[in-house]
């Protein structure tokens, strides 16, 4: 299975990627983790990505499509994966497509966590204050002022991603402002639909061609032992 989650900052895409990992046996692939592993390594990629990152932007396109191109040709990313955080633009989003297509891949489903933006500096603090309270070094980037930015770059260049993957037929979007395990339903039915039931105009016109072929049958048998009866 392979997916994406779609969502502003603190829109809950790390919890629900957490959960799919373990029902579906696929790997989360988090660009923003993979860069921060990068940053405090110091590679070069680190390197050109820190500043980008602490204030609240986003990484060229090249840097970031060239890292997850790599992780996805890993042998754990075999079974499938969940993006998260990638693609951010519809440059990557492009690049993605055509990675997958030279490699016979598809995607499964695209999902969008849909978050009211009031919502999301309120969950940011929340997450602050626990990380603060478990002793744990906070993100560069969680703080109200960058927030703000990461915000706004979701708005003005991952939205429009919304869109293109509507286009292609694969995307769903559930309330991110739901309960979390709501949420998880949420996507779970996005992922799994039930089967349809027939609607009443079908269920309708499917009664009327079933009398139909009886009406036929009968007459036809009427005919035949009419024929035979008569004698002709
Ligand atoms: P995240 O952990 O997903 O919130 O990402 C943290 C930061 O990493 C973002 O604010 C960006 O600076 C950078 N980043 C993560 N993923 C991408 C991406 N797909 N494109 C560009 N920058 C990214």
């Amino acid at each position: 299975m392979r997916l994406i989650l779609l969502g502003p900052p603190g829109a809950g895409k790390g919890t629900q990627s957490q959960r799919l990992v373990k029902k579906h046996g696929i790997v989360q692939l988090s660009t923003g983790e993979m860069l921060r592993a990068a940053v405090a390594a110091g590679t070069p990629i680190g390197q050109r990505a820190k500043d980008i990152m602490a204030c609240g932007e986003l990484c060229p396109d090249d840097v970031v499509v060239a890292i997850v191109a790599d992780r996805i040709d890993q042998p754990d990313a075999k079974r499938g994966f969940i993006l998260d955080g990638f693609p951010r633009t519809v440059p990557q989003a492009v690049a993605l497509d055509r990675m997958l297509s030279a490699k016979g891949m598809k995607l499964d489903g695209v999902i969008e966590l849909k978050v009211d933006a009031n919502i999301l500096y309120d969950r940011i603090a929340n997450r602050v204050a626990e990380a603060k309270a478990r002793g744990e070094a906070l993100r560069a980037d969680d703080n109200p002022d960058i927030l703000r930015k990461r915000i706004e770059a979701y708005r003005v260049q991952t939205a429009p991603l919304v869109d293109y993957y509507r286009g292609q037929g694969v995307l769903g979007s559930v309330n991110g402002m739901a309960p979390i395990a709501e949420v998880a339903a949420a996507i779970d039915r996005v992922l799994d639909p039930a089967p349809a039931k027939p609607s009443g105009k079908k269920a309708v016109s499917k009664t009327v061609v079933t009398c139909c072929i009886w009406l036929f049958v009968v007459n036809a048998l009427l005919g035949i032992i009419m024929i035979a009866w008569t004698g002709i």
